[in-house]
């Protein structure tokens, strides 16, 4: 049989790395696609074992029902034929649907979807079902970001520049972000700046991978991020650093956002934050001599400082700085946020979130409605409202006025989200789960309905990176006989509970009504095709018509707001929902390691990717305290449960805080579900435990 050669992209990060994947035979072999601009050729070892779940045994390749035992009770999954499987599914929900209404079935997508799938996943739930409660695992993710740029810069794209971008300016601050281990390639970016003679600075409460690059690394009480971010505007201000001219001209909000920095002193900032005052003033004299010389100052911000009760208003504190500096819209400068999912830009962009259509429009707004009821071919008025945001979708299932019934793409919600078990426990007081996936991930196990689906390389569809760089998967091999595509899966749900329009299932058909949905939005792919992504190695939105070069840099010469106009918004420090007691005195914070992604439903089955299990990292003076050593297992609590997992003792971080990655059960069965009152987004990041040997 003859070698054949795919261009692709990992079906992992949101940096999306090129890939080509190599046929030979039966073999599927990964191979590095040198001309792909973002990692040229460079991918983590999570890029490079990505073909390890091919012919995985674990792999489903027919969709499973769960009995019912003769008492009643929930009896086992057992296989069953696709009628089967979507007779029982569409059966429940025109029941459901008739007894309870629309609203008593609610969709769950994720942000690991191609675009086509997140489009038809709002479709499906606005048009065929009819329900208003969809949300997704993404407003897990980058929500405080969208929320902020939304408001500050009037259009959320996570970097509105190329990621090369980085090389060129003179300082970077990563406030939250890990992405030596996250996005591995990335970290060159870092390097070439520094030999350059650039600074790095890193806010972290561990001393990571990425701080190793630092020239200057604060470390931060978990949740008090947003107090060093107005601290450093105070000085700012105080040395003169503002940027009058470009705030007068681009900004507006400025005065009072003045006034509230005013009492946030460094010694202010030291007692909150737990950040000597000598170093806040220190980033504060780099960023503001680096500009006063002219130079380029780069803010990025990720989950670090954003998955808090505080997020939006620590991403709009950091936002501020870019804006007095004068570097919002310049070239190598400016904020920016680093995704995380795979597609957790497209993902959000595409109408998979409760409050959103396709293209970034609001439900709301009645232009909007018109607008994509025509794509769709029904009448606005028939379109559902806004709906519930992830979290509280989920704490709604089984409740008098939740969902009954709920379908999973693409997302291991037992594991993945915030306070699990009392999810788990919503989840099992479902009348119908459905979930569609590869594996029988901890969230399949517990489902009604579970439905074998294609892995990425076994399929084609768009993503968009975190740079808003539209790229193009391509599939390099047959699925096993047996797996449906989610597109199709979509399709079948829509056409058995009555849809008044079908579904295409042609992912290029999809690609062409979802950028004619876009069309005129802020996320608009009208000129976008999947021939053009292929010559180009990608394309970035806004791109409005054929022809149009796509727009890599966002904002030089005006900003997202109808005015042109950048927002200076004032932020309030509230501190952490939950802080330290007598009773739970350290800080509790979760995080991502090199070797696994996300809820790991993908990277844990893979044989060549490091599993070690689950750890609790911790202070060397913590261990002594407790009594314990490097490798002995030791028990946090909270007070949502607990784990037991082996201690890494490490002096990398805070002595206050201990660390748990979340790509294993137990982690967020600790975490607090807080939300951001703007962007809805959990507290993952910080919450109040116990620590016992
Ligand atoms: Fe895949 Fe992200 Fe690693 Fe690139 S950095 S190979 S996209 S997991």
């Amino acid at each position: 049989m003859a070698t054949s050669s795919v261009q692709t992209h990992c079906p992992y990060c949101s940096l999306q790395c090129g890939m080509r994947l190599v046929r030979d035979g039966r073999s599927l072999e990964v191979a590095a696609w040198e001309e792909f601009p973002v990692n040229d050729g460079a991918l983590c070892r999570k890029g490079w074992t990505a073909t390890g779940l091919r012919g995985h045994r674990e792999r489903l390749t027919t969709p499973l029902l769960r009995e019912t035992r003769a008492d009643g009770s929930r009896g086992e999954l057992r296989p069953a034929s696709w009628d089967e499987a979507l007779d029982v599914i569409a059966t429940h929900l025109v029941a459901l649907r008739a007894a309870h209404g629309p609203d008593a079935v609610g969709v769950f997508g994720g942000g690991g979807l191609t675009n086509e799938k997140a489009y038809q996943l709002g479709k499906l739930a606005r048009v065929a079902l009819g329900t208003s409660q969809i949300d997704y695992n993404g407003r897990w993710c980058m929500s405080s970001a969208a929320s902020a740029a939304s408001r500050a810069l009037g259009i959320d794209r996570g970097l509105p520049f190329p990621l090369a971008d980085v090389e060129d300016a003179d300082v970077v601050v990563l406030a939250g972000s890990n992405l030596a281990e996250t996005m591995p390639p990335a970290a060159r970016h870092l390097d070439r700046l520094r030999q350059r003679g650039g600074t790095v600075v890193v806010v972290d409460p561990r001393r990571t991978a990425t701080a190793d690059r630092a020239d200057l690394v604060l470390q931060p009480v978990p949740g008090t991020d947003l107090a060093l971010a107005l601290g450093v505007l105070h000085l700012l201000v105080g040395m003169g650093a503002v940027d009058e001219e470009y705030v007068a001209a681009r900004t507006t909000g400025f005065e009072a956002v003045r006034r509230s920095v005013a009492p946030w002193w460094p010694e202010r900032v030291e007692r909150v934050t737990g950040v000597e005052a000598a170093q806040v003033r220190a980033l504060a004299d780099l960023l503001g001599g680096t500009t006063r010389r002219g130079g380029r100052v780069m803010v990025l911000t990720a989950r670090g400082v954003e998955q808090h009760s505080q997020g939006s208003d620590t991403v709009l504190a950091w936002i501020n700085v870019a804006l007095a500096l004068g570097q919002a819209g310049r070239h190598g400068a400016g904020w920016g946020c680093l995704t995380g999912q795979g597609n957790g830009q497209g993902g959000r962009e595409h109408g998979q979130k409760a409050d959103q259509l396709p293209g970034y429009r609001m439900i709301d707004d009645p232009e909007a409605r018109d607008h994509v009821a025509r794509v769709w071919g029904v009448d606005p008025a028939s379109l559902p409202g806004k709906g519930r945001s992830a979290y509280e979708l989920l704490d709604a299932l089984g409740t008098a006025d939740g969902p009954r019934a709920l379908l999973v793409f693409g997302s291991n919600i037992v594991v993945s989200a915030p306070h699990a078990t009392h999810v788990a426990r919503r989840l099992a007081d479902l009348d119908l789960l459905v979930v569609a996936d590869l594996v029988l991930s901890e969230t399949a196990a517990i489902a009604d309905v579970v439905l074998p689906v294609t892995q990425w390389a076994e399929e084609t569809g768009t993503m968009t990176n975190l740079e808003g760089r539209v790229i193009l998967r391509q599939a390099a091999v047959a699925p096993p006989q047996g797996v449906r595509t989610d597109l199709e899966v979509i399709a079948a749900i829509a056409a058995a509970t009555g849809s008044p329009v079908e579904f295409a299932t042609d992912p290029e058909e999809v690609f062409a009504e979802l950028a004619r949905a876009s069309a005129g939005g802020k996320a608009d792919y009208a000129g976008i095709d999947y021939a053009r992504i292929r010559a180009e190695h990608g394309v970035f939105w806004p791109c409005p018509e054929r022809g149009h070069p796509g727009t890599p840099r966002l904002f030089a010469d005006a900003f997202g707001h109808p005015d042109g106009r950048a927002r200076f918004l004032v932020t309030d420090y509230r501190g952490a929902a939950e802080l330290p007691d007598a009773e739970y005195p350290l800080h509790l914070t979760t995080g991502r390691v090199l070797g696994q992604y996300q809820s790991g439903a993908q990277t844990r089955r893979i044989k060549d990717l490091p599993d070690a299990g689950p750890f609790v990292e911790l202070h060397p003076m913590l261990a002594r305290r407790l009594g314990t050593t490097d490798g002995e297992p030791v028990t946090v609590r909270t007070r949502r449960g607990s784990m037991r997992a082996p201690a890494r003792v490490v002096d990398t971080i805070r002595p206050d805080t201990v660390f748990v990655p979340f790509h294993w059960v137990g982690a967020n069965r600790l975490t607090n579900a807080a939300l951001d009152p703007a962007s809805r987004m959990p507290e993952f990041k910080v919450c109040a435990a116990e620590v016992t040997a």
